[in-house]
């Protein structure tokens, strides 16, 4: 009876997770720069994700350009949307207040540090008890997405200059690091650090009380058809 019952649970939760994947990806957009004249500090680089190899120009138009001689001598398909695709991951590197549609959430208000950095503490410790279970990268990524975007994203002040990026990754793995660290803070629901919160599975998270509709977190019901498979 018992094993029925974990069973029924094991195809609920697939089918919720399943519904929770079509929700982020219709979330899914290609941010954009609000200049596309303004250098990046980091200056006009992108890395092909097929080949690796890293493009710099001297400007944004110049850099389109390049990748897609790039990728045409290599034998590569050339995407209707690459100029899109390239403008995405440089935002990536951007702060807020330089990337469209990004000014309502992270730069706006601070939440203390001190809370943030007890309750991630008592997550990993929970995690680490739970068997250290992470999601796959796809995942990692399609969370991040989210939320860079979400108002409830909120900073705690520089991760890096204070070693918590370090002291985070010294348990979840340094190979998981994202290009998304500089971009995803705390998050106000939970108050734990998302850069350590998006790796693991959502039965280690705390209790999505308060999230927005559009959080990763939330359960999604599954649908009717899908109810009657049970
Ligand atoms: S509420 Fe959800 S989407 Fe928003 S920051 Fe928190 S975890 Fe991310």
């Amino acid at each position: 009876m018992l094993t029925l019952m974990k069973h029924t649970a094991l195809i609920r939760r697939t089918h919720m997770d399943d519904k929770n994947n079509e929700t982020r990806k219709a979330n899914m957009q290609y941010e954009r720069m609000k200049n596309r004249l303004n250098r990046p500090a980091i200056g006009w680089v992108y890395r092909d994700p097929d080949t690796k190899k890293l493009c710099m120009a001297g400007n944004f138009a110049t850099l389109c350009e390049m990748v897609a001689r790039h990728r045409k001598a290599n034998k590569l398909d050339i995407p209707a949307d690459i100029v899109q695709r390239i403008e995405h991951e440089i935002c990536r590197t951007l702060p807020d207040n330089l990337v469209v549609g990004r000014t309502q959430s992270a730069d706006q208000d601070n939440i203390a540090l001190l809370p943030v950095e007890k309750q991630t503490d008592e997550l990993i410790r929970k995690w680490i008890h739970g068997g250290r279970r992470v999601v796959g990268n796809d995942e990692v990524v399609a969370r991040c997405e989210i939320c860079q975007k979400c108002p409830s994203n909120k900073r705690v002040g520089c991760l890096s200059c204070k070693g918590i990026d370090h002291w985070i990754y010294s348990f979840i793995g340094h190979s998981r690091r994202t290009h998304y660290d500089g971009v995803i803070h705390a998050c106000k629901h939970g108050g734990f650090f998302l850069m350590a919160g998006i790796h693991m599975t959502l039965e280690t998270l705390p209790e999505p009380h308060g999230v927005p509709e559009h959080c990763w977190r939330k359960p999604h019901e599954p649908t009717d058809e899908r109810k009657t498979e049970d």
